[in-house]
């Protein structure tokens, strides 16, 4: 059929909406007709490419809409359906078995570099293939493909451009704080980087009503959003010489739990710094490849600590995601608080607002 999709040419030119055919579902995929797609960090890293993917591609991978059509494998979702696609995993390799796909063994492959060995192309312009199964979805279109092992059916009752950016971004600063670190109320906890990422952490954070939750950022807008999200302290790193020693004067004992989402080598090793005795570190940016930080090994060993990798915030798709919205529903994760929409036409100029930080969760509506 024919759509329209937004192709990224290469890694410096803007975005270019043109129509282009996709293919039909196969056995074990679904069409959706696309109605909102959240923005991420990691489609501009990729687009820009500090993560490997092959040009000309469609990114978009917070989709959220309608399903049209199901391959005749697919049961669990059927036409008329609200879905959520979320990241795409194997299903056969042993973390896939245990529950775990976020850590799937084929993640860059099937995610991040937009590719499926094991099927044909999606999508095409005049016999020209175009990249298109990014995060199993591309859904910076107004139709996607995605495979039944990342689309999610979610309550009709909530809105597309809130539901979408639950496919990543929310459910990865939710679900490390939520899924993996999960504090408790007489806890500690700092987030570095207020961005989506970071507010998402922040606000399950404030679920559990943990004592005291740190924001730490550059951009004092984004700070502001912190403190009406319930952060009890605000740090702008811009304006302090050394956020370790701030918080070392304040916590003695430092922080129990660190989240680090700005992806820069300085605050990754400011936010180790500042992890407690026996305290856990979750990391969640994806900067460009190769990019690392200094960890003093004594103070690894000796504080006890552990420096966890989170990808997805470890989520199960299927099960967390009903669990975010039926959060939002009872007023516990605000998220609405930090979706700006754009219409699809301006998804250059949305791009650019995620840029300079002006809008925290831009979601572009394609209906
Ligand atoms: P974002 O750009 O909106 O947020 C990053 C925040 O870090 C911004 O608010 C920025 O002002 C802040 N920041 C930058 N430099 C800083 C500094 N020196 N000190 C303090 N704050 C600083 O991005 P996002 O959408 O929230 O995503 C965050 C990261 O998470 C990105 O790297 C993204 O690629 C990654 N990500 C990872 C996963 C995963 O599964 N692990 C999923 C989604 C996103």
């Amino acid at each position: 059929m024919k759509i329209e999709a937004a192709i990224a040419r290469d890694a410096e030119s803007a975005y270019s909406i043109e129509p282009c055919e996709l293919t039909g579902p196969a056995a074990d995929e679904i069409l959706v007709e696309v109605h909102a797609c959240g923005i991420c960090h990691t489609d501009s890293t990729v687009k820009t490419g500090g993560l490997p993917v092959k040009y000309p591609v469609v990114l978009g991978h917070e989709g959220a809409g309608i399903v049209l059509e199901v391959g005749q494998r697919v049961t669990h979702v059927s036409p008329g359906d609200h879905v959520v696609m979320s990241f795409g995993n194997c299903g056969t390799c042993s973390s896939c078995d245990s529950g775990e796909p976020a850590y799937c063994d084929q993640f860059p492959i099937l995610n991040l570099v937009a590719l499926n060995p094991d099927a044909d192309p999606t999508h095409s312009q005049n016999g020209e293939v175009i990249h298109g199964r990014f995060f199993a979805q591309s859904s910076f279109a107004t139709h996607a493909i995605s495979k039944a092992s990342n689309t999610v059916r979610i309550d009709p009752e909530i809105p597309f451009h809130l539901a979408a950016p639950l496919g990543c971004g929310i459910q990865t600063g939710a679900g490390a704080v939520l899924n993996v670190l999960k504090p408790e109320a007489h806890n500690t906890i700092a987030v570095f980087g207020a961005g989506a990422v970071g507010l998402s952490a922040l606000m399950a954070a404030k679920i559990i009503n943990c004592r005291e939750i740190i924001a730490i950022d550059i951009n004092a807008d984004r700070l502001e959003k912190a403190s009406e999200l319930g952060a009890t302290m605000t740090i702008n790193a811009a304006e302090v010489d050394d956020v370790f020693k701030l918080l070392l004067g304040k916590f003695p004992k430092l922080i129990d739990f660190v989240f680090e989402s700005t992806g820069s080598p300085k605050v990754a090793e400011t936010a180790f710094k500042c992890i407690g005795r026996r305290g856990v570190g979750a990391y969640v940016s994806a900067p460009p490849l190769g990019t690392g930080f200094n960890v003093d090994i004594n103070n690894l060993v000796g504080m006890g600590r552990t420096l966890r990798g989170v990808v997805e915030g470890d989520s199960n798709p299927s099960q967390f995601i009903p669990q975010l919205i039926d959060y939002y529903k009872r007023g516990m994760l605000p998220l609405d608080q930090i979706v700006k929409t754009f219409p699809f036409q301006k998804i250059n100029e949305a791009m650019d607002s995620a840029k300079t930080g002006e809008v925290i969760k831009p979601v572009l509506l394609m209906k």
